[in-house]
């Protein structure tokens, strides 16, 4: 079932559980995902940056393949533009096909991130789509951002801004960062700062960004707390590079379809580990199927398939 994070996330908000949201580049990270969704009976989210879009994965080609997995699945799928901010680029997610956007605003002043977000939305939903957008700022791991707590969201402001903006999503800083963190480090995540949050904001979706590498404790205290969505990109991309590196390093002449297989099999298995850290688990039969999103058929936007 193709749907919006809005739809996924309203159930994970009432049933007090957090949606993985992962990247796929290819076939194989795909079908990982899906399969892992779809024996754990949970709902899934696709995440596509506009970095990983203009080095390798095309919009084009992977949002089809996954709408089509997801008509498939017994499951509920989401696809996600990861903070876009780049107003090209939102268009052009609106003409492939993503159910629904991460408008990224997290760098302007307060009240200009209140102004982009509240019209990225409107016309995002104007578009049956489903938005997020970020209070607070996620850095990188690799600078240690998340230890900085004068970049963590202000519950105080998040009241303000989801009332707003009318999001459907609030992406908040609380302690983790983007990437991987530098060895040995395990980040520090403010639960009281999430459960602030939560108490201003009772029924609205949170998500935690850079997932990957902040310790099963962390996740499952953050989910408790009331986070909705985890977003896990560096781990599966870990998972699949260090299945590649040794199984060619063990049987260098192993045939390519074997090869590429096992990969699929590494990601789903990691991927499955992330849904019942989470507690999604179990979870998709609790969402019903909804699916208005249109697509802008006859849009020209120069230079962005580049
Ligand atoms: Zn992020």
């Amino acid at each position: 079932m193709y749907t919006t994070i809005s739809n996924i996330l309203k159930d994970a908000v009432r049933r007090k559980y957090a949606v993985v949201a992962c990247s796929a580049i290819n076939m194989e990270m795909a079908r990982g995902i899906v399969s892992a969704a779809s024996r754990a009976n949970a709902p899934i989210i696709f995440l596509l940056g506009q970095n990983m879009m203009r080095q390798h994965a095309k919009a084009e080609l992977l949002i089809p393949m996954i709408r089509t997995l997801a008509e498939y699945a017994p499951v509920p799928i989401a696809t996600c533009l990861d903070h876009g901010n780049d107003p090209e680029r939102i268009l052009y997610s609106f003409r492939n096909g993503f159910s629904s956007i991460m408008y990224d605003g997290s760098l302007l002043p307060f009240e200009k991130n209140i102004e982009n977000t509240k019209r990225v939305a409107e016309a995002v939903h104007s578009m049956g789509m489903g938005i997020e957008g970020e209070l607070g700022h996620v850095g990188i791991a690799a600078a240690c951002d998340g230890r900085d707590s004068s970049l963590y969201t202000d519950p105080a402001d998040a009241e303000r801004f989801a009332m707003e903006t009318g999001v459907d999503c609030l992406a908040v800083a609380v302690g983790t960062a983007h990437g991987e963190y530098p060895k040995g480090y395990v980040p520090h995540i403010s639960f009281e700062r999430i459960s602030e949050i939560r108490s201003r904001l009772p029924e609205m979706p949170l998500a935690l960004h850079g997932g990957s590498g902040s310790g099963e404790e962390n996740i499952i205290k953050a989910v408790e707390a009331g986070i909705n969505k985890v977003n896990v990109v560096t781990d599966l991309f870990i998972a699949a590079r260090n299945y590649l590196r040794d199984e060619t390093a063990s049987h260098p002449d192993i045939p390519y379809i074997e090869l590429m297989s096992g990969m699929e099999k590494a990601v789903s298995l990691l991927a499955g580990k992330w849904i019942s850290m989470t507690g999604s688990e179990g979870k998709a039969d609790g969402i019903r199927p909804v699916n208005r999103i249109r697509t802008l058929e006859s849009f020209e936007v120069v230079g962005l398939s580049e």
